[in-house]
């Protein structure tokens, strides 16, 4: 029985390592996608920084094409005194106040245009910084997705190996008591067995179990089960010492068992 409980044990490690193994390979997927999501906010940026470096751009172009209007403007007003556009003084005095007016607003568009021509600047710079980070960014995202991608190899080839372990543990297990795993292992959330710790107590509900148990449980001649949570029970303490008979009278060996059980 100390083999085949041996074997269970084998078992559940092997199960719940499959199951963990497997579920890290479910979650590869949704974890590309987490490390996706930096790479995606950054392109966003990206994107936004260049849509304001175009529009002040555009900006600075229609600012450029209102100066050279405007210019002209000015030069089309002081060619009316030299084609003798005006007569009076009257009208002369009107043709400068005109002139100056447009002057200023020429000098309005010039001052409108030095800012335009800063925040130019100022964009392109920030859309080169933009545009590295999502670089960088990508890069990162890139070997990361690399590397979980190419985890699956290396998990498919332990999952292979295990499926082998544990069916060559069950063709092992004595078939009522594979059954008695197998329905533990469907109701423990995989945890059909549970060790007895030193003091005595069950490592799957806390509970102390019966020093009559924990010493059936040390022999390991039959099956036993944690009252409490109906798992099947092994010794996970220190190693159970298998004295060595020559060297000790036989009754000191039955008194130490007698201990065991009165613990
Ligand atoms: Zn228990």
């Amino acid at each position: 029985m100390k083999e085949q409980l041996e074997r269970l044990i084998a078992l559940q490690e092997a199960d719940l390592r499959q199951e963990e193994l497997a579920e890290r390979k479910r979650r590869i997927p949704e974890m590309v996608e987490a490390a996706r999501q930096p790479l995606q906010a950054a392109q966003a940026f990206r994107d936004t920084t260049k849509q304001i470096f175009e529009k002040t751009g555009k900006e600075r172009k229609a600012c450029e094409q209102a100066l050279a209007e405007q210019e002209q403007a000015i030069s089309k007003l002081q060619d009316r005194t030299t084609k003798g556009e005006i007569k009076t003084n009257r009208e002369y005095q009107a043709h400068l106040l005109e002139v100056e007016l447009a002057k200023k607003k020429r000098g309005e568009i010039e001052e409108r245009l030095l800012i335009l021509m800063d925040e130019v600047d100022a964009k392109k710079k920030e859309l080169a910084q933009a545009e590295a980070a999502a670089k960088e960014v990508e890069q990162r995202f890139t070997a990361e997705k690399a590397g979980l991608e190419g985890s699956v190899g290396a998990l498919d080839e332990e999952l292979a190996g295990l499926k082998q372990k544990r069916e060559a543990l069950r063709a092992a297990v004595e078939p009522s008591l594979l059954r008695t795993y197998e329905k533990l292992k469907g109701s423990k959330k995989g945890q059909a067995l549970a060790g007895i710790n030193k003091d005595g107590s069950c490592m799957a509900c806390r509970l102390q179990v019966q020093p009559q148990v924990v010493a059936e449980v040390k022999r390991a001649t039959a099956i036993q089960t944690c009252f409490e949570c109906h798992r099947i029970l092994y010794w996970a303490g220190d190693p159970v010492q298998i004295v060595p008979v020559p060297e000790k009278p036989a009754e000191v060996v039955e008194v130490e068992e007698a201990a065991e059980t009165t613990e």
